[in-house]
């Protein structure tokens, strides 16, 4: 087995399903935040990825992406449904998400967790070569830090939740919080994407485990564990770029002469999920109409709704809600030939996604709740000519930082409709100077700034330099 000086370990490889193990394998990043997010730096950093494949049953051999190796890891349908679909995302994701979906707790689901975590921490233990660095991701493996340090002290350990961090009132539901809490104690920097979320864990650290310390630094075990915000971003240049090709600005041209040429376009770009506040728009845009406030035939609106979690029963439910509310829409306010809304639920390539943006002339994020949003970052870097507006939640991590976008509080409907119609009203002049800042914003702050700001602070963290060699100590500079 070779081994390596960097190893990611995620839940998912950052492949798409169908990307056959056929050796004519190509880097196809699946939709989904972490993907795109860590895409980047892997492509220029000799690193192991260790991750699910998707599908069930034995992980198939893949072999190397460029630089990247790949780390398979088998599950089987027992796994998938206790892992994966249960505490991963029935009872861990609504919770963390404000609960808007009811939590489920089942008792069974959590020795799945564990044994899956647990073959995670063996899979990185063996591929990590000697005072390796190894960056754990996301919620779905909050025990992997701990396990890994039992089996490998000698390594440097970094954990990132990429999705929000509930405040204690809502974290002390769990009835295994204690052991999750310890699991990401494990590492030496556990990094979130706002300042609330690192002092949430800093509490429950204190309450639940005795913990002493501040919001940057936790005292557990006699060790010293480093917490802080990393706000993740996006590869700016790539969208940029992307926006510039003449393609691209063919297929906007082409999509704008499809949606009507004179109408404004409202865009909403989501996963399929009940955290994203689609319902909550749908209701929003629905009533803008009937109340005669905007019209069909100046206005369009555009939902991609990617495919998400379906075998988790209460997306299918949403589903339903959704595609429901779309048809009823369409029934009242459309006309032959004349949608009100264009809803496809289907997954775009990164090209459609930035004609798409190009196309919009009002990007409405609304989520309920939302680690980052990386696609109104994505919105942003699309929009070199100034133009465009983007109406954002102020429940989206990205809020902390796109503080010119149209803030709205998404549960607040009749706001939501306010917000709206400034955005469509807004002056030119004014559109142009918050999107030119906000695009100042990114730029500074683009994925390849947040990887270097995470793994120098991993790298400062220090604890265990003496016996590192000094490839990894050099990590942060590459
Ligand atoms: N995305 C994509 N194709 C689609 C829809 C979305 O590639 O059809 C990508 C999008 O560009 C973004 C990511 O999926 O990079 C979604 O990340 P976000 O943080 O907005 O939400 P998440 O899905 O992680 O909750």
């Amino acid at each position: 087995m070779r081994q390596s000086s960097l190893v990611v370990v995620a839940n998912r490889l950052p492949l798409d399903d169908n990307a056959a193990p056929d050796g004519a394998c190509e880097w196809r990043r699946s939709p989904g935040g972490l993907a795109s997010a860590l895409h980047a730096i892997l492509e220029q950093t000799p690193a192991t990825w260790v991750g699910w494949g998707g599908g069930v049953g034995p992980a198939p051999a893949l072999p190397d992406i460029g630089t990247l190796r790949l780390r398979p890891m088998s599950l089987t349908e027992d796994e998938l449904r206790g892992y994966y679909e249960g505490f991963a995302n029935s009872t861990l994701w609504p919770l963390y998400h404000d609960a808007v979906e009811q939590p489920v707790f089942d008792r069974g689901w959590w020795e799945a967790y564990r044994k899956v975590n647990r073959r995670f921490a063996e899979a990185a233990a063996e591929v990590a070569e000697p005072g390796a660095a190894v960056w754990v991701q996301d919620y779905h493996l909050q025990l992997v830090p701990q396990l890994l340090r039992e089996l490998r002290p000698d390594l440097l350990i970094g954990f990132f939740m990429h999705v929000p961090f509930p405040p204690p009132e809502l974290f002390m539901q769990l009835p295994r919080r204690g052991e999750l809490i310890r699991g990401m104690l494990g590492a030496d920097l556990v990094g979130f994407q706002r300042e609330q979320a690192a002092h949430n864990f800093a509490q429950l650290a204190g309450k639940l485990l005795g913990a002493e310390g501040a919001d940057d630094a936790i005292h557990f075990d006699g060790r010293i564990v480093h917490t802080g915000a990393f706000p993740v971003s996006i590869d700016v240049a790539e969208m940029e770029s992307l926006s510039a090709r003449p393609y691209v600005r063919n297929q906007a041209r082409q999509l704008r002469r499809d949606l009507g040429a004179h109408k404004k376009v409202l865009l909403s770009v989501d996963r399929l999920d009940y955290t994203k506040g689609i319902e909550h728009r749908l209701t929003a845009y629905s009533e803008l109409l009937r109340d005669g406030r905007v019209k069909l035939r100046d206005m369009v609106m555009v939902q991609v709704a990617v495919p998400s979690r379906e075998r988790v029963g209460n997306y299918r439910g949403l589903r339903e809600r959704i595609e429901g509310e779309v048809g009823r829409i369409n029934g009242e306010y459309g006309r032959v030939g004349e949608p009100a809304i264009h809803y496809l639920n289907q997954p775009f390539d990164r090209a459609d996604l930035a004609a798409l943006y190009q196309t919009a002339d009002v990007m409405v994020v609304t989520p309920l709740r939302d680690g980052m949003n990386l696609v109104a970052k994505e919105y942003v870097a699309a929009r070199g000519d100034d133009t465009g507006a983007l109406v954002l939640s102020e429940f989206a991590g990205a809020a902390a930082e796109l503080s010119d976008a149209f803030l709205v509080n998404p549960h607040d409907v009749d706001g939501l409709k306010e917000t709206l119609l400034r955005a469509l009203d807004a002056d030119p002049a004014d559109l142009a100077r918050r999107m030119a800042a906000m695009r100042a914003h990114i730029t500074d702050h683009d994925i390849h700034a947040w990887a270097r700001a995470y793994l120098t602070a991993l790298d400062h963290t220090g604890g265990l330099a003496r016996h590192l060699p000094r490839q990894r100590r050099s990590l942060a500079r590459r």
